[in-house]
């Protein structure tokens, strides 16, 4: 499942349920919309392991 923070905009997958952001450790967690999760797609194909969706 694909997840987004709606707190720091960081978008990531995980096997199970989540409660709170590995980022910002907040609990406004939802599930990723498809262009999210199109979003995420193309960084991981580039070799990174998440994307942050908005500046801190
Ligand atoms: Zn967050």
């Amino acid at each position: 499942m694909t997840y987004t923070c709606e707190d720091c905009g960081f978008i990531f997958f995980r096997e199970g349920e989540v409660t709170e952001c590995p980022s910002c450790e907040k609990n406004r967690i939802r599930i990723a919309a498809e262009e999210e999760i199109r979003r995420l797609q193309t960084f991981l194909e580039q070799g990174k392991p998440a994307l942050r969706d908005k500046e801190q």
